[in-house]
Formats: structure tokens, C-alpha cells, sequence
């Protein structure tokens, strides 16, 4: 998930569909890729420093050649909603990744940290789902070439409209010189106001311009205030009020996320 603009639902959209995909019966894997670790305390970890194992330990050991711990219940932590027997995994953050990214510089294949850490990690689950920081450094470059696939939340202003073209520039360039196997999975509407215009001028902007080359979800996610509730009360929206608007589009966007598996699939076998 990534948009080098903060505050665009990032972190939102990977504890949502991330939730919302294991209710489906997905095994489901987040981590969070921010120094800033918003993602990690909204997940109830508020004393990072604690945690023996945070992705930047991770990435540590990997720049080191140290092996990571045989078990990944070591350094993969779990997530559960009891009443709703819901469960994920994720992997925390700490401040910590801002000094990985200054040291990255120097680091062999300094590109492939994370994606050499997920490696030992990819075959346990359906989905990983790495939430990313609001910049296009080296933190950013590791988390493309790792993945094989991009959300990019994008706030209806013009602004952000425009940092876009920057942001697909930077994906375009990874996937040509380091990770071909790379798709922009989607352009994702977020904090959507129906009632303003500007909201609908600037999604007009957008499918114009990039609607033949980029897929944008039908799913648009509205604003709603439950969000930052939800985030005080250390849960996903989903689970906070289930019936909300905001949790029924997380729901759907998993269902489109479902769908596009589903061609993939048909496409390989064909
Ligand atoms: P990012 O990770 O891109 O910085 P966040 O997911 O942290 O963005 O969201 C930024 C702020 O906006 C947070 O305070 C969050 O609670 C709020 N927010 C996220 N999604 C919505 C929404 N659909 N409606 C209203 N507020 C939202
Ligand atoms: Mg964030």
C-alpha cells in the first residue's frame, strides 16, 4: 500500500482489507513499514522499544547476514479478535526503521533487504500486505521490489492527484529495472465526500487521465469520522462498527482484491 503523500488512508487501508481478508479465511500477513509505526500502535503496541523482533531488527540481521530465528512465531506477532475468531499476523515497527534506511545506502542489494526477509515468510500466507511511509526512499524501493503487486489510496484533492504521477513514475521505473513481475493492482479511493464536488472533479481528473493504464477500484472508501474512533479504540473499523459505511466498502474492496486473484488464476491455467 503506498502513496509517498501521508494521511491518505494507508495505514487504514492495510489494517481494514487486512482484517477484512482473514474474516474471508485468507492467511494474512501486515507489516508495518513506517518509522512513524502508526500501524503497529493501532494494533496496541504502544511501547515499540519492547518488542524483540521489529521489521527493522529484521532488515538488521538481513544487511548483517545473520540468520533470522528458526520459528517465525519469534518475530511474527498475532493479532486476534476472539469474538469474531478472526486472526492475522503481523510484523512490527519502531523508530529504529529511520536509521535502516540511512544505512540501507551502503548495504549490498540494498534494494532487496525486505524482500530477502519475506522470502522465508511468503509460502505461510495468502496475502502480505506491507503498509508503507509517506516518502519514496529507500524504505519505499524495498517495500516495490518485495511486492508483486500496488494499492495506491488516493485523497480526492488535487494535490494528491498530482503526486501521483510522480509516485507511478518511481513504480514504472522499479518494475523496468528491478522487479518486472510488479502490477499497479489499483487506484483506491479514499476519504470520498459524495456531497463535495471537488471530490468528483478530481476523480474525473484521474480515471481521464490514467484509466486505460491503470485499473481504478469500482470501491471507493468514504470519509467517515468512525475511522479515527476506531483507531482510539485500537481496532479496525470493521470491527468497531460493523454496519459503518467505511467497514462495507473495506469489505467490498477485499472482494475485488478476492475477484482479481480469481482471474489471475483462471489466466495461468488457461
Ligand atoms: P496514512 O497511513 O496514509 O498516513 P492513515 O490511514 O493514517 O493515512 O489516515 C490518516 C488519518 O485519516 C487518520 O487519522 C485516520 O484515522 C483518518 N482516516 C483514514 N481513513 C478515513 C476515512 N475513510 N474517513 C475519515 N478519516 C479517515
Ligand atoms: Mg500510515
Amino acid at each position: 500500500i503506498v502513496n509517498q503523500k501521508g494521511g491518505v488512508g494507508k495505514t487504514t487501508t492495510t489494517q481494514n482489507l487486512g482484517y477484512a481478508l482473514s474474516r474471508k479465511g485468507k492467511k494474512v500477513l501486515l507489516i508495518d513499514f513506517d518509522p512513524q509505526s502508526s500501524l503497529t500502535v493501532c494494533l496496541g503496541y504502544d511501547d515499540t522499544d519492547s518488542l524483540p523482533y521489529t521489521i527493522a531488527t529484521l532488515m538488521q540481521m538481513e544487511m548483517e547476514d545473520e540468520s533470522l530465528p528458526e520459528e517465525h512465531s519469534e518475530y511474527v506477532q498475532t493479532y486476534r479478535n476472539e469474538k469474531e475468531q478472526v486472526s492475522y499476523d503481523f510484523i512490527p515497527c519502531s523508530m529504529e526503521l529511520s536509521a535502516i534506511e540511512v544505512s540501507l545506502v551502503n548495504a549490498v542489494c540494498r534494494e532487496g533487504v525486505l524482500k530477502n526477509v519475506l522470502a522465508e515468510l511468503q509460502a505461510a500466507y495468502d496475502y502480505i500486505i506491507i503498509d508503507c511511509s509517506p516518502s519514496l526512499g529507500m524504505l519505499t524501493i524495498n517495500a516495490l521490489v518485495a511486492a508483486q503487486a500496488v494499492i495506491i489510496p488516493v485523497t480526492p484533492e488535487y494535490l494528491s492527484a498530482k503526486g501521483l504521477e510522480i509516485l507511478l513514475r518511481n513504480i514504472l521505473r522499479v518494475k523496468r529495472k528491478i522487479n518486472p513481475a510488479l502490477e499497479i493492482e489499483g487506484i483506491l479511493f479514499t476519504m470520498f465526500r459524495d456531497r463535495i464536488r471537488l471530490a468528483h472533479t478530481v476523480e474525473d481528473l484521474v480515471r481521464n487521465t490514467y484509466d486505460a493504464a491503470i485499473p481504478i477500484y469500482d470501491t471507493r472508501i468514504p470519509y467517515s469520522v468512525r475511522s479515527g474512533e476506531a483507531v482510539i479504540c485500537k481496532q479496525s473499523v470493521i470491527e468497531y462498527e460493523s454496519g459503518n459505511q467505511v467497514s462495507v466498502a473495506y469489505e467490498a474492496l477485499a472482494n475485488e482484491v478476492l475477484a482479481k486473484e480469481v482471474l489471475e488464476h483462471e489466466a495461468d491455467t488457461e
